[in-house]
């Protein structure tokens, strides 16, 4: 029987997001590079952080978190998605259960209501969690959460809650992993780079030429889907609902969205509501 592979949006094998943390001054020059080679990602913030609209860090201050009038500012100017991060950036672990709870809860209420959205994303404070965390997120209706582990692969992931990423932009292996990445011709298995970190460190590091070399490498592929992390996590979510005959002649699709696959030979698209045979 042949392998049954699943496509991303369009046909493509791979996808390819980013995830930057703390809503700082940095991310405005983030987007304007990333977003001149069509790449998209999430922003994780921390909507209990917001300095005052007047603030002025002294000279060598690097963490600048932006106030909410310039985050509003320069994030309605980019496709991003905007996820949680903890109200006040409190490591999830060790917190009792409510307070945890009152962590996650404010800061996704809080963000919904400034951007008018659905939050349903978060990346774990010092990337900091355990079970009982995850079980936390889960009861606040969040559906994925990135840690900060690195695969140096491009596996989809297993565990949405303890979401690792392929590599942080500071990893030695970055332009190894983004060569491979772009090279792989279509694989048995659908692709994702999911590179994380935080613009800030571009400038205390004074090296934005690693995410503009990034960028550059791997845009404008029409095999990569560039994409949020919540467009891939539903993505995924969608393509588990398909159903399938026995004999692996008919699919139905229940889900809104329309889903690609490869099953041998075939490149089938199945679109969103339908049945078909294949
Ligand atoms: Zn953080």
């Amino acid at each position: 029987m042949p392998n049954l592979i699943m496509r991303f949006k369009d046909g493509r094998p791979k996808a390819l997001t980013l995830s930057y943390d703390d809503g700082v001054e940095q991310d405005e020059k983030l987007i304007s590079i990333v977003e001149k080679y069509g790449l998209k990602g999430t922003f994780n913030i921390n909507s209990g952080c917001f300095p005052a609209d007047d603030i002025e860090y002294a000279p060598g201050t690097i963490h600048r978190r932006m106030p909410l009038k310039k985050l509003l500012e320069v994030y309605s100017k980019s496709s991003w998605e905007i996820a949680a991060h903890a109200y006040t950036h409190a490591s999830l672990v060790g917190l009792p259960a409510n307070v945890a709870t009152d962590e996650i809860l404010r800061d996704r209420k809080e963000l919904e209501r400034i951007f008018n959205t659905i939050i349903r994303g978060f990346a774990y404070p010092y990337g900091a969690y355990d079970d009982k965390s995850v079980e936390i997120l889960k009861n606040c209706g969040i559906c994925y959460a990135r840690t900060v582990h690195s695969t140096r692969d491009f596996r989809i992931p297993q565990d949405w809650l303890r979401l690792p990423a392929t590599c942080h932009h500071n990893d030695p292996e970055l332009m190894n992993l983004a060569e491979r990445f772009v090279n792989t011709e279509k694989c048995g298995y659908p692709m994702l780079f999911y590179l994380w970190g935080h613009s800030y460190e571009f400038e205390a590091q004074d090296n934005w030429d690693v995410i503009e070399g990034f960028a550059e490498t791997v845009s404008g592929k029409p095999d990569i889907w560039y994409a949020t992390n919540i467009e891939i996590y539903d993505y995924c979510q969608a393509f588990g609902q398909l159903i399938f005959n026995t004999e692996m002649t008919m699919c139905s699709n229940p889900t809104s969205f329309d889903l690609w696959f490869s099953y041998g030979d075939k490149d089938v698209r199945i679109p969103a509501g339908s049945t078909i045979s294949f």
